[in-house]
């Protein structure tokens, strides 16, 4: 169904026994969340039998459900397989797009095309182990191989547990027992060349897809600001290494400056693996001492990352469902009026406003700013922390479903590990220290460019010829606090402390 004429004859094979020696039957190699050929060992292995290799990608929006790819997402996907495309045929090979149910098409492929076997690094979202669980069923009937490989992290969720043997829950002995395991073996280089099998399996064409937003066209600064796929992710990784390594751990939480690595979306979809990153960093560091201490803070990082997927691995209902069970009581509000404000960033809190605005413009925004801005949603507007999460997966370019649900739990006190239920961030003193020139707050809100430094992130305090002289007139040109920072900061607290009161008596 899916060749374009005959299965290839099996010239090459040696028969003995009754079995293939050296086969020439193609093994699959199903990409996913691992948009990459270096540091690949489902690729690797594929490419090592020497036999031909089919690399395939599948759209199938249903098992994700309402974690589907968000549209931030699907543009970066569109952009990233590209760039596979093109990178695969520079070795001879090319990606096959396909669209349908995972299971479905890759058993009608693996049968159409006579495949060996179907290789695909494994993913940790209770949906995708539950889809290879059905595929390894509908491959072992159709009589097809099928072998799961790591890559997505530097330690399985499995490997790592507590005394108890217990997964953790909490980081700091969680990135001990990491440090405490052997280091990360070397990152595997791309193939050099990979076996094309005789005839091509037919591919559906990309734009098909609609993957890649057209009318209106929200995408425009995103293009300007990313290189998808893995090339650009090695760019961005070399010149984090020359230029941001080194102060990592002074100016990782500066949204003024240009200092974090920004590999989210590359990390996300798989452009670059952690062990490529782990080493490159290790090695950098041991050539200049210097960047010791920020390749530390960095790697740390990394390993919150691994934590995340620890959690969901082991919570699976982490997205929807908080990890502490009694925060499932919080009086939270629906007030849409409000959500739509957050979501345009239209506070009136700038530094929030200045986040989320990065936010929908370039699909990435600073890691301070997330912690400020989802705070201001779920603790002074008390609107569910899911809520967020749900538009955060959609403008996100690094939506990761890890990632995001323990990031929006930490924040909202429910996580493992959480920020403690009375830290309520304030957006105003968090401005003043994080951004304290205000460039960042100018550069994404305009409205505001001439205000200077010391009133910018409470222009409501400004004397009035200040503003005049800014051109900023408050409920015109630029909106009032959505709620006052000590009126949004008692709400929170007397409904966190409810919840508390509530957990324990329930106990
Ligand atoms: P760097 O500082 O350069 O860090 C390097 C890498 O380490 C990151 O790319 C990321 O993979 C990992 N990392 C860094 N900080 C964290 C963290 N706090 N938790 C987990 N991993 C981390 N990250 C996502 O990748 N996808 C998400 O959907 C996501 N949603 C978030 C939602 C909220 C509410 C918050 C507070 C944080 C969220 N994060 C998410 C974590 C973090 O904000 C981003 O990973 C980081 O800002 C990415 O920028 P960077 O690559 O420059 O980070």
């Amino acid at each position: 169904m899916y060749l374009n004429s005959a299965p290839p004859p099996q010239k090459n094979s040696i028969q003995y026994d009754g079995r293939d020696l050296m086969s020439n039957r193609p093994i699959l190699v199903w990409f996913r969340r691992d948009l990459r050929l270096a540091d690949h060992p489902a690729l690797d292995a594929a490419a090592a039998t020497g036999t031909p290799v089919i690399p395939v990608y599948i759209l199938d929006d249903a098992p994700a459900g309402a974690w589907a790819l968000g549209g931030a997402s699907r543009w970066w996907l569109a952009n990233s397989l590209r760039a596979l495309d093109g990178d695969l045929r520079e070795r001879g090979s090319r990606l096959i797009l396909l669209k349908g149910d995972n299971v479905a098409v890759l058993c009608d492929l693996a049968r159409a095309a006579n495949a060996e076997a179907v290789y695909f690094t494994r993913g940790y979202e209770p949906f995708i182990r539950t889809v290879e669980m059905a595929l390894h069923v509908g491959l072992k009937e159709a009589d097809v191989g099928c072998r799961r490989f790591g890559g997505h992290l530097l330690v399985e969720p499995e490997a790592v547990v507590n005394k108890s043997g217990e997964p953790f829950k909490v980081f700091t002995p969680f990135h001990k027992a990491c440090q405490a395991k052997p280091t990360p073996s070397s990152a595997l280089a791309p193939p050099a060349e990979l076996t094309a099998p005789a005839r091509w399996p037919k591919t559906e064409p990309l734009a098909s897809w609609g993957l890649e937003p057209s009318k209106p066209d929200w995408a425009k600064e995103m293009r300007q600001f990313w290189t998808p796929g893995e090339s650009g992710a090695q760019q961005r990784l070399d010149a984090f290494i020359g230029k941001g390594l080194a102060a990592y751990a002074g100016s990782r939480n500066s949204p003024d400056i240009d200092g974090t690595s920004r590999l989210s979306p590359h990390l996300a979809f798989g452009e670059i693996g952690p062990r490529q990153i782990w080493h490159a960093v290790e090695r950098a560091s041991g050539e200049h001492p210097a960047r010791q201490r920020g390749a530390d803070s960095f790697i740390r990082e990394l390993y919150w990352r691994e934590f995340s997927y620890h959690l969901l691995f082991h919570c699976p209902h982490l997205p929807e469902k908080p990890f502490r069970p009694e925060f499932a009581a919080l009086p939270w509000k629906q007030d849409s009026q409000a959500l739509a404000a957050w979501q345009q960033g239209k506070t009136g809190y700038p530094l929030v406003d200045a986040g989320l605005r990065q936010l929908w413009s370039i699909g990435w925004m600073h890691n301070r700013v997330r912690m400020v801005t989802a705070s201001l949603l779920c603790k002074h507007l008390l609107i569910p922390w899911q809520t967020g999460e749900e538009w955060f997966w959609d403008t996100l370019v690094d939506a990761d479903l890890a990632n995001n649900a323990a990031s929006w739990q930490w924040v909202a006190g429910s996580g493992a590990d959480a920020a403690p239920y009375f830290r309520v961030f304030n957006p105003i003193l968090q401005g003043k220290k994080f951004d304290p020139k205000g460039n960042y707050v100018r550069r994404w809100v305009p409205e505001l460019a001439e205000m200077p430094a010391e009133h910018i992130h409470a222009p409501w305090d400004a004397p009035e010829a200040v503003l005049r002289e800014a051109g900023v007139t408050l409920g015109v040109t630029y909106p009032r606090p959505i709620i006052a920072h000590e009126e949004g900061r008692r709400q929170a607290l007397e409904a966190y402390a409810a919840v508390k009161t509530a957990g324990r008596d329930s106990v």
